[in-house]
């Protein structure tokens, strides 16, 4: 029978742990805080941030969200980042994506000081995310593992598939897959045949960003798929990058939503408090 990898109840582990981390920072006298910049004309993007914010809220942690128009200037935000780099009572950035076309994400995320860089985008962290260093690591990618772990699997030389290598997801994640010691193939977007490469894998991570690309006919019954794919619709349904009928031909898939997405959010989190951590030892508090 397949397994569906809801993700409910590895998050609510998270979210345990990182409660736990918050209760003991607000007895020191600290109040963990993230400021997310969201730059308007993307509802899904406000979405997220509002939820966020009430997970935030739900979990003793200081929520600013910081709102800008669609048309503002790359300065006006260089700005606000340098800002909140400076605001020792702020611990965690985030830039929310996409940003309108007048604005460079890879050069916004370059300026977010490492220790407060909650989704692991700076150079710094991409760095570390290669080479295993501490620092923080983006938590799609960590979603992805650890959904897949909490079912049982390991990656120790196991054959892995991923498909798509895009810097949020896959590229840090073949990264951190190597550092697992799993054997990974990578198909992209230039991969003729998909589909051999999933027969010989054990363990596929997709991340595309293409609505049920991975059909029934491509995987197998001894396949373990993690789908990270988030997609919406015209009929304003999320749906993932396979497709949910290759459920009953596989061994285990992770649902789109309740899958890699719930996971993430929680991992966020936990990122803000290791980057709590981070800075409280870098900078003594008084
Ligand atoms: P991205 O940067 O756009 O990268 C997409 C990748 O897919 C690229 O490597 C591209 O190949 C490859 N690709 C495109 N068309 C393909 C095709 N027909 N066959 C095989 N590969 C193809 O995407 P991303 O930002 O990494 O995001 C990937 C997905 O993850 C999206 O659905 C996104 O919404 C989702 N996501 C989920 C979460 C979450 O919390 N669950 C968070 C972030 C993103 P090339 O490299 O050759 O162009």
């Amino acid at each position: 029978m397949t397994v569906m990898m809801k993700a409910r109840e590895a998050a609510d582990e998270v979210y345990e742990s990182v409660r736990i981390k918050i209760d003991n920072w607000n007895k020191a006298g600290i109040t963990p805080c993230i400021a997310t910049i969201l730059v308007e004309g993307d509802p899904a993007s406000a979405y997220y941030a509002q939820a966020k914010n009430r997970m935030a809220d739900k979990l003793g942690i200081r929520f600013e969200l910081h709102s800008l128009p669609q048309d503002v200037q790359e300065d006006v935000v260089i700005q606000l980042v340098k800002r909140l780099n400076d605001d020792r009572s702020i611990h965690g950035i985030m830039l929310e994506l996409p940003l309108p076309k007048q604005l460079s994400a890879s050069r916004l995320e370059s300026i977010i000081s490492p220790l407060k860089d909650v989704d692991g985008v700076t150079p710094v962290n991409k760095l570390a995310t290669l080479t295993g260093a501490e620092g923080l690591y983006p938590a799609t990618p960590q979603a992805c593992i650890q959904l897949l772990k909490h079912y049982g699997y390991s990656l120790e030389g196991r054959n892995v598939t991923l498909v798509g290598r895009g810097q949020t997801v896959g590229l840090p994640l073949f990264h951190m897959l190597q550092r697992e010691n799993a054997t990974v193939t990578v198909c992209h977007s230039r991969t003729p045949d998909i589909a051999f490469h999933l027969r010989h894998a054990e363990i596929a991570f997709v991340a595309v960003g293409r609505p049920n690309m991975i059909k029934k006919e491509m995987v197998h019954s001894e396949l373990a798929i993690i789908d990270a794919g988030i997609n919406e619709l015209n009929n304003g349904t999320i749906t993932g990058d396979v497709e949910p009928e290759a459920a009953l031909h596989a061994a285990a898939l992770s649902p789109v939503p309740g899958g890699v997405g719930t996971l993430t959010t929680a991992i966020l989190f936990e990122n803000l408090t290791k980057a709590v951590s981070l800075q409280h030892r870098e900078v003594p508090h008084p």
